[in-house]
C-alpha cells in the first residue's frame, strides 16, 4: 500500500504495480490536489544543482523517464521550454554547474544581456547582465501528471482510493492502517509518501527533520491575442538576485511569477491559501523589472503552496526504525517534483529487497 498519491507516492504504486505488486494507493485528498506539493499547475525540471552531481544524475535519468512515459500516455506533460538562470555575473554554482555539465556531456549556453533581449525582446533590459541558458529543462504540467499517474496505476490494475490514513503505532511490522472513517486496510508493505504531512504522522520521527513553510505563487494574465508570455515563446527562468523565479504562460494557466524566501510555518490540512499582499506587490515589482509589458496585467490564478525542508535539503527515504514493513519517502525540499519517475523506480526497488544505487540509499538514509 502506498499513503500518498503525489510525486513520491504517485510514482512508488506505478513501479511496484510494474513490479508485479498488488497496490493500493491511498490518498486523503485525491492525486494532485490543491493541497499536495504536487498539485500545482507547474514544476520545472532542471539540471544545474550547483555541486550537487548526484541530483544532476537523477534529473538526467528522471528527464528521460518523463519523456518515454509521455510518449507512452499520448498526454502532453512535459514541456521542453528550457531555462534561464540570469544573474549580474557568473556565480560559484553556475561554475561547479558547469563543470557537472561538461563532464556529463549536458547542453548549456552562457547568453550575454544582448543575446537575451535578442531571443526573448519581452525581457526587460535593467541591470540584466548574462544568464546560464539549459535547453533541457522542463515545465512538467504538475497537478495533470499526478492524476495520469493514478489513472495509469488503476489501468494496471491497482485500486486509487480517497482516505485519511491514520497514523500507525507499533514497534514491529504492521499488517493494517485504519482510515479516519475506521475503516481497515491490509497491506503486506506500506510506503508513507506524505509530503508535508510526515512530520504530523511520525512526530516523533520526523518533527524535527522536516520543516513544513509557505510559499505563494501568482499566476498573472498575458494580454489578450499577446503569445509572448507564453510557452514555448518563453523559457522558465529564475533569478537569484531577486528570489524570484517563474514559467511562462502553459497552456492559459497563467504567467507563474514565484517569489522564494520567507520562513513562515504552514498547516497543509486547515491554514487559508489566499496569497499575501507582499507576495503579491514582490511580482508585481519583479514583473515591472523585468516584463514590462505584464506589469499591469491582472492576477487571474494563485497557489499557497508548502515546501516540506530537510536541514540539508536531501530527501528521506528509508525504513522505519520500529516497523520493518512501513517505509517513508518525503523531504522533497523544494526540489522533488522533477526527479518523480526516477524516485519511483529507486523506492519500489528498495521496497523488493533491492539496493538499486548506493549512493542515494546513504544520501538519504534517516540515520537513526
Ligand atoms: C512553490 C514550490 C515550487 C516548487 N518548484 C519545484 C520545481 O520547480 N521542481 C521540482 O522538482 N520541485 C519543485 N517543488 C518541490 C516539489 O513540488 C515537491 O518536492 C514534491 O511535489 C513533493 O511531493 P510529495 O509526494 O512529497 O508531497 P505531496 O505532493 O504533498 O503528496 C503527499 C500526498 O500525501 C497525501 N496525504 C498526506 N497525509 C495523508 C494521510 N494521512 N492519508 C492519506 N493521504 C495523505 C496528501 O493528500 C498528498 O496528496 C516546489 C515546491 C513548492 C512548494
Amino acid at each position: 500500500m502506498v499513503v500518498g498519491a503525489g510525486a513520491f507516492g504517485g510514482w512508488t504504486a506505478l513501479h511496484l504495480i510494474e513490479q508485479g505488486f498488488d497496490v493500493t494507493l491511498v490518498d486523503a485528498y485525491g492525486p494532485g490536489s490543491a493541497r499536495a506539493t504536487s498539485g500545482d499547475e507547474t514544476r520545472g525540471l532542471r539540471y544545474a544543482y550547483g555541486r550537487r552531481d548526484v541530483y544532476t544524475r537523477l534529473a538526467v535519468d528522471a528527464r528521460k523517464r518523463w519523456m518515454e512515459r509521455q510518449e507512452d500516455w499520448g498526454v502532453t506533460i512535459a514541456l521542453p521550454a528550457g531555462r534561464l538562470s540570469m544573474a549580474p555575473e557568473v556565480t560559484a554554482s553556475m561554475q561547479d554547474a558547469q563543470a557537472i555539465f561538461d563532464r556529463r556531456g549536458l547542453p548549456y549556453e552562457y547568453l550575454d544581456a544582448a543575446e537575451i533581449r535578442y531571443r526573448w525582446p519581452q525581457f526587460g533590459p535593467d541591470g540584466l547582465a548574462m544568464a546560464m541558458y539549459e535547453p533541457d529543462a522542463l515545465a512538467l504540467r504538475a497537478n495533470l501528471a499526478c492524476r495520469v499517474v493514478a489513472d495509469t496505476v488503476t489501468r494496471q490494475g491497482g485500486r486509487v482510493i480517497i482516505g485519511k490514513v491514520q497514523a500507525p503505532a507499533s514497534t514491529g511490522p504492521i499488517s493494517s492502517v485504519m482510515l479516519g472513517n475506521g475503516e481497515t486496510l491490509n497491506a503486506d508493505v506500506f510506503v508513507f509518501a506524505c509530503g508535508a504531512w510526515l512530520p504530523r504522522l511520525f512526530p516523533e520521527l520526523l518533527g524535527d527533520r522536516i520543516r513544513v513553510v509557505r510559499r505563494d505563487v501568482l499566476l498573472f494574465g498575458p494580454p489578450a491575442g499577446d503569445a509572448r508570455f507564453s510557452y514555448p515563446n518563453l523559457p522558465n527562468w529564475t533569478e537569484s538576485g531577486q528570489r524570484t523565479y517563474g514559467f511562462p504562460d502553459v497552456f492559459g494557466a497563467g504567467f507563474k511569477v514565484a517569489p522564494s524566501g520567507g520562513n513562515e510555518t504552514f498547516n497543509p490540512d486547515t491554514d487559508e491559501r489566499f496569497p499575501s499582499g507582499e507576495s503579491i506587490a514582490r511580482a508585481r515589482a519583479y514583473l515591472a523589472l523585468r516584463f514590462p509589458d505584464m506589469a499591469k496585467q491582472p492576477l487571474v490564478h494563485y497557489r499557497v503552496c508548502q515546501l516540506e525542508n530537510t536541514a540539508d535539503e536531501h530527501f528521506l527515504i528509508d525504513r522505519h526504525p520500529e516497523m520493518e514493513n512501513v517505509w517513508i519517502a518525503g523531504g522533497g525540499s523544494g526540489h522533488a517534483f522533477k526527479h518523480g519517475p526516477a524516485l519511483g523506480n529507486y523506492i519500489a526497488r528498495r521496497v523488493n529487497g533491492e539496493d538499486p544505487d548506493a549512493e542515494l540509499t546513504r544520501l538519504w538514509h534517516l540515520n537513526v
